[in-house]
């Protein structure tokens, strides 16, 4: 169907719902799914032109599908980079990057608070061919310049961090990138772009698990990276469609639906956290809470500052806190009672869904460091997380005060 295009300059509340590929000639108002593997093509000889890139057009769903195209169109649209490509999930997406970006004898500098697949990744898979990794820290930006070598290509970090929610500045560290010759990527899966859109910060790459808030009801899994159309053309595109880590349409296409309600969930999600994270700090069994958008952050201006490209500077939903205890067998016992208390809130630790997740990090997801490392990381056994999600304010007050109250 021929339609005219979208004018320049729209909001990315309006790009959310819009930005997708062109209709098909039926004029479908919801774009359509494309759930097939392969496509007819009209004679061999345009076959074989589509099948040398020398045309456009859609041949089989490893190399393109009309619905991912659309779920990297929105998505690169609400980041304001040029492109974006779609892997089976945010770690296929940190795998690309590496792929494509790296060569045996180069050298990466990462934050130590990285998502924990993501230091694995780097640290151990990576390794085997060749890749070294300086871990450092999330805050202080003097040790990333004095882990940086002649062969570091690339600087990772993710902000703000799971679970204690530290951030980095990304405009230092792109500084820092590029005065080496190197480029910055940078995970944005916990404001997503309704919140933070680190290309204004200079970063190069942005990853994202679609998994999280982009679906934002916990369904499916979903990756991407975030970029120049150059980098996706000559770096990434030749990766995945000769190694495979392709998004399936059904997900591209629950992903590209989800991406329509972000900008009111991250909103309505982040007035939840706010709200909780300054009930917890007020209640006598709370320790300390960590929350961006709370005044006692350590960074708090900084991420109010990195956060605002909602135009509201917004802390996100992710909020965790410590109770009290006196040593970590009671900080655990506390903990564990205080989890085990909630009726509404759900026990699992995945984050971005409607319904508000609670978890203890120190025992799941960062149950395989050793006690030293996670007191390195600041994850205590009186930890706890809450992925804030779409409920009642009232009704979570209410189900974490179930345990707490116990504790006080
Ligand atoms: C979940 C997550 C990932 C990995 O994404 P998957 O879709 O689960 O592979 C990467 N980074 C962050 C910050 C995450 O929360």
């Amino acid at each position: 169907m021929t339609q005219k295009p979208l004018p320049e300059g729209l909001h990315r509340d309006t790009l959310a719902v819009h930005a997708a590929i062109e209709k098909s000639q039926y004029g479908e108002n919801s774009e359509a799914l494309y759930l097939t593997s392969s496509f007819v093509q009209p004679n061999a000889e345009t076959a074989a032109r589509r099948f040398a890139m020398e045309e456009d057009g859609f041949t089989y769903t490893r190399v393109g599908n009309p619905t991912v195209s659309s779920m990297e169109l929105r998505l690169a649209a609400l980041e304001g980079t040029e492109a974006a490509i779609a892997t089976s999930s945010g770690m296929a997406a940190i795998l690309l990057l590496g792929m494509g970006l790296l060569r045996a004898g180069d050298h990466v500098v990462c934050s130590q608070s990285v998502f924990g697949s993501t230091i694995r990744l780097f640290a151990g898979e990576f390794s085997k061919f060749g890749i070294s990794t300086t871990f450092v820290s999330q805050t202080d930006v003097s040790e990333w310049a004095a882990a940086m070598r002649p062969n570091t290509k690339l600087l990772f970090a993710e902000t703000p961090t799971n679970p204690l929610t530290d951030i980095c500045d990304i405009q230092a560290l792109a500084d820092l990138a590029h005065n080496a010759g190197a480029h910055l990527a940078v995970d944005n899966c916990f404001c997503s772009p309704a919140l933070q859109q680190p290309k204004r910060f200079g970063a190069d790459f942005i990853i994202h698990s679609g998994t999280k808030y982009l679906d934002g009801q916990g369904r499916v899994m979903a990756g991407a990276i975030c970029c120049s159309r150059k980098h996706v053309d000559d770096l990434f595109l030749p990766i995945t469609r000769t190694a495979g880590m392709v998004l399936s349409p059904f997900n591209a296409w629950v992903v590209l639906k989800g991406m329509e309600t972000l900008g009111i969930r991250m909103q309505a999600q982040s007035e939840r956290a706010l709200a909780l994270a300054q009930w917890l700090e007020q209640h006598p069994a709370v320790q300390r809470v960590y929350y961006p958008g709370l005044p006692s952050h350590p960074q708090h201006a900084l991420a109010m500052r990195q956060q605002a490209a909602s135009g509201r500077g917004l802390g996100a939903a992710v909020v965790s806190f410590d109770v009290r205890g006196v040593d970590p067998v009671t900080l655990r016992r506390n903990a564990f009672a205080a989890i085990d208390a909630v009726r509404v809130c759900s026990i699992t630790t995945n984050l971005g869904d409607a319904k508000t997740t609670i978890s203890h990090p120190a025992s799941t997801s960062h149950g395989r460091l050793t006690e030293d490392q996670r007191s390195a990381a600041g994850i205590g056994q009186g930890l706890i997380r809450l992925a804030v999600g779409l409920e009642y304010i009232e009704d979570l007050k209410t189900d974490l005060a179930l345990g707490l109250d116990h504790l006080a």
